[in-house]
């Protein structure tokens, strides 16, 4: 068997490398001249920056990535910070332990206590938004304060926007968790069960990309977009500028409209389907600040009068030299991506010394005109995505779009190739 997967972000060179490592025949197409995709990593002034992701738990598979690649002394590990919501004029630190739950001023002691109604609510209902659930179960406080800024701010997306089927459902079901929220973290805090740690690399987070297309160079092809794939007999046949490449099964982990436009001939309704998915523009703006601030970062409430959606406190949290990043746009003001820097630039730190109240200067401007996944209603078109058979589609609106998710998702894919490979090995063969 071999396998053609088209994108070298984080999903594409960990299916490749799982492949190989169970020792199918795979090659990887990356448009850009780098690996990564979406993760990137900057240095400007010396100061390290990351244009998408900026830290990942890690999980064992990605342990398993960081010691099979040899990245362990490049790790930088962070003890779980706090986070905070700007909300009613100040920065309000988030509660993340019980004791957390009932001193935090981010509630009202009648909101703390319509939180304990929640094990006696029913499950989410056809149709519900991610913020008709959290308040119907959770009460308007925890869905408008605590929650709904935190979970939407992920993605750039409102949570009266959000389907829970669609955004929330899946989450919770990746985290194990089966009716009760309050029940099933109460069990998780008297098991002892910890996060896995936050992690990024002395370099940045494209360092784990680099790093896998690196250990297979000699099959990771880049800046080679595909241009065409066609049915050829029983082979998928890549167009790139370096010819044509013949494979038995395809990986296909392209954001949805290239997705459409390499899958067009092939499966033209799923196509059409893929195009009708909504991903947020997304603006990151990097500050350097002496601010003395410690946490992970801040998620603003979405009726303060602010543009920035959230910001990660990048010099806290991963020792980053001053260095703060600033999240605009999103579905609240998706405009701002056609904005000019200067104009971006002086929101951001505006805004920032405002919520923050220290002053600071702009490192960088960076828009992805379409960021995250806006699991907005638009995502129903998928129900009406099917793809051939052999053409497998692997990507952040095929599961979840952390980084966890997506080596998870990898690895699952890897296996079921290579177990669909040794089970046509071991089949009889059928003599005319
Ligand atoms: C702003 C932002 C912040 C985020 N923050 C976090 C975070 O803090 N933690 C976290 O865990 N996750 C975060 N995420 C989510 C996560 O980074 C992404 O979901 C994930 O990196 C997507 O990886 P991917 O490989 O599936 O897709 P992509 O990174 O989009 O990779 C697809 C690849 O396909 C290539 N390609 C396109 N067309 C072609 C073609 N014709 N031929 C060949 N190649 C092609 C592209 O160049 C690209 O490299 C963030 C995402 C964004 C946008």
């Amino acid at each position: 068997m071999s396998v053609g997967i088209v994108g070298g972000g984080i999903t594409g060179l960990a299916t490749h490398h799982y492949l190989r490592e169970s020792g199918v025949k795979s090659v990887v197409f990356e448009a850009d001249d780098e690996p990564g995709g979406v993760v990137r990593s900057r240095k400007v002034e010396g100061r390290v920056l990351d244009f998408g992701p900026q830290r990942t738990r890690l999980t064992p598979s990605i342990r398993g990535l960081v010691e099979s690649l040899e990245l362990d002394d490049e790790l930088r590990e962070a003890a779980d910070p706090p986070l905070y919501v700007y909300h009613h004029g100040k920065l309000r630190r988030v509660p993340q332990t019980p004791r957390e739950a009932v001193t935090t001023d981010l509630l009202s002691w009648r909101g703390k206590v319509r939180v304990l109604l929640e094990p006696f609510t029913d499950p989410a209902r056809d149709g519900e938004t991610v913020e008709e659930f959290l308040t119907r179960t959770f009460g308007s406080e925890v869905a408008r304060y605590y929650f709904g800024p935190l979970y939407g701010g992920i993605y750039g997306s409102h949570p009266g926007e959000m389907p829970v089927e669609h955004s929330l459902a899946k989450a919770l079901d990746g985290a194990g968790i089966e009716g009760s929220v309050l029940t099933s973290v109460a069990r998780k805090v008297l098991a002892g069960r910890e996060a896995p740690p936050i992690v990024s690399f002395d370099d940045g987070l494209q360092r784990l990309p680099e790093a896998l297309a690196e250990a297979h160079d000699e099959s990771a092809e880049l800046g080679t977009p595909v241009g065409e794939i066609r049915r050829e007999e029983s082979d998928f046949v890549l167009e790139t500028s370096a010819g044509e490449t013949a494979v038995d099964e395809l990986v296909v982990t392209t954001p949805a409209d290239v997705t459409a436009d390499l899958l067009g001939d092939l499966s033209p309704d799923s196509a059409e389907a893929l195009r009708e998915l909504n991903y947020n523009p997304q603006v990151v703006v990097h500050l350097h600040s002496e601010a003395d601030l410690t946490g992970a970062g801040y998620q603003v409430q979405y009726d303060e009068a602010f543009r920035t959606l959230g910001a990660t406190w990048n010099a806290s949290m991963l020792d980053r030299d001053g260095v703060y990043t600033c999240y605009l746009g999103g579905s609240r003001n998706p405009e701002m991506v056609e904005w000019s820097d200067d104009e971006l630039a002086s929101v951001a730190t505006e805004e920032f010394e405002e919520i923050t109240g220290a002053s600071a200067r702009a490192l960088s401007v960076h828009r992805l005109r379409r960021g995250m996944p806006a699991y907005d209603r638009s995502w129903e078109a998928r129900d009406r995505i099917s793809t051939p058979e052999g053409v497998h589609l692997c990507t952040n609106y095929t599961a979840r779009a952390g980084i966890p998710g997506r080596i998870r998702e990898a690895k699952r894919t890897a296996e079921k190739l290579a177990k669909s490979r040794a089970d046509a090995a071991d089949a009889p063969s059928v003599v005319a």
